[in-house]
């Protein structure tokens, strides 16, 4: 086979602020690492829009030549409910609110967020490991950290030096002043600053933490941050070249890891960091309560389909902020339904399976203009909203024969995830043209009510609903 190198990717980059060519450590492999999911509760779909656009990262990564590491951690050892050093441990106060141990929490949340994930079509990172297998590799970083003159033991615990790492305000652009105890957080005396994090815990608050072992301080568990410090050292070596998380991460988590990862090993240690922006709830809409709660599950609840979540993430750009409504919702739901109507048609129309299907013989400029538009999408900052606009030019483009038009969208879809090389299943089908005949009929029904009443303007706007749906509209005489 050709090697070919591998296309040039723009992404930006949180460590520079600026959108920089991807340049990893070693040519053609990329050593990614994602931080994952707190397995204590139910993963929300905000967290989840992170997990997709990572998963639509690793693919475009992979469709640009590039042979990807991707690795991910989980969670399952208890951490405290904030960032800071404070709080109750999430783990312990979800294990005796469901009255389980934290284990078996730690393992039922983390098999439901791979449930979710793949409900969604996030493919399983190549690497996941979880905290609690990985306590040695902790303990030795921290160990490392000590011996350098990073790291300090007090009271029972070992705490990071910020002084030690001048650099540390530098990723975040935080002010060191504004990280002095405030009325929301209690004076640690056992910190020289208040700033300095927790690496390991021997003395915590919580005497009764279930999880724990043994270390050179005493019996303990670690601070949250050295968790992705040391899987991935372990995993990926010194140099990650994307780091990706949400971008609640930036000032306090992933500052602390770089504080860590850059003082054990005496050098800068990642080229791109990737954060993806909030999911926000429209307020005007949802009530709270109903927001704090979604999952994936309430979403099946309501009879959408996850993948029409999916869809509605990538109309939207990672940088940006979605705002989540349910009519937002059911308008991306009705979309993608509309995608996925027109590719089964294709596929029909292609004797079924498709498997004749040949980009070579096709028009060349036209599959060129439309892959390349489709590839300067993606290869520049991952702009899913003009890769899904593609989409949909190839589906309205006449000019293509139906094979070729199957073949194009199914090799974005590659990319995309958004499960167009599934045929729609027979009594999926059957269930949606039922659905939508009852509407039509139902449509049907109310433009005669109104054209009996002579409502003209509302006949018209059944009318055009009724088109929309693809019915025949036609008014015999009278
Ligand atoms: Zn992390």
């Amino acid at each position: 086979m050709p090697t070919q190198p591998p296309a040039t990717v723009l992404l930006y980059n949180t460590g520079t602020r600026r959108v920089e060519a991807l340049n990893p450590t070693e040519s053609g492999r990329v050593r990614l690492y994602a931080c994952g999911p707190t397995v204590y509760k139910h993963a929300h779909i905000g967290n989840l829009r992170t997990y997709v656009f990572e998963d639509v990262l690793v693919r475009m990564l992979g469709r640009a030549g590039y042979a990807v590491t991707h690795v991910m951690n989980v969670t399952d050892v208890g951490h405290l409910q904030s960032d800071a050093d404070e709080g109750e441990d999430k783990m312990a106060l979800s294990a005796r609110q469901e009255q389980r141990s934290p284990w078996d929490i730690a393992r039922h949340y983390e098999s439901e967020f791979f449930r979710h994930a793949a409900l969604l079509n996030i493919r399983r990172p190549h690497i996941v490991c979880r905290a609690t297998e990985h306590i040695d590799e902790m303990v030795a970083m921290v160990r490392t950290l000590q011996d350098k003159g990073f790291a300090y033991e007090s009271g029972g615990n070992v705490y990071f030096d910020i002084a030690k790492f001048p650099a540390y305000a530098d990723f975040a652009g935080l002010r060191l002043e504004d990280l002095a105890p405030t009325e929301r957080v209690e004076e640690d005396a056992r910190k020289r600053q208040q700033a300095d994090f927790v690496l390991w815990f021997s003395q915590s608050k919580f005497p009764n933490q279930v999880m724990q072992w043994d270390s050179p301080w005493g019996r303990g568990f670690p601070g949250w941050h050295i968790e992705c410090s040391a899987m991935a050292g372990k995993y990926l070596g010194e140099h990650v070249d994307i780091h990706c998380g949400g971008v609640d991460h930036v000032r306090v988590h992933h500052t602390n890891e770089i504080a860590q990862s850059e003082c054990c090993f005496g050098h800068r240690w990642v080229g791109h960091w990737f954060h993806c922006d909030f999911l926000e709830l429209d307020r005007g809409k949802m009530s709270k309560s109903s927001g704090d709660m979604l999952t994936v599950d309430s979403l099946t609840a309501r009879g959408l389909d996850p993948l029409a979540f999916r869809y509605l993430v990538l109309t939207s750009h990672y940088r940006g902020s979605l705002r989540f409504s349910f009519d937002a919702m059911e308008s991306a739901a009705r979309s993608y339904a509309g995608m996925r109507r027109r590719v089964d048609e294709l596929r029909a129309a292609c004797g079924g399976d498709g498997s004749a299907l040949h980009l070579a013989q096709a028009d060349p400029q036209r599959v060129d203009a439309h892959a390349q538009a489709f590839n300067e999408a993606l290869l520049h900052d991952l702009r899913t909203p003009m890769a899904l606009a593609v989409v949909w030019a190839v589906l309205k483009d006449d000019s293509l024969a139906p094979a070729l038009k199957l073949a194009l969208v199914l090799d974005f879809d590659g990319v995309l995830g958004l499960g167009l090389d599934a045929c729609t299943t027979a009594s999926d089908a059957d269930t949606r043209s039922e659905g939508e005949a009852d509407e039509v009929a139902a449509l049907q029904t109310a433009r005669a009510a109104a054209r009996a009443a002579r409502d003209w303007a509302e006949a018209d706007r059944l009318r055009a609903l009724l088109l929309a749906l693809g019915a025949d509209v036609r008014d015999g005489k009278g």
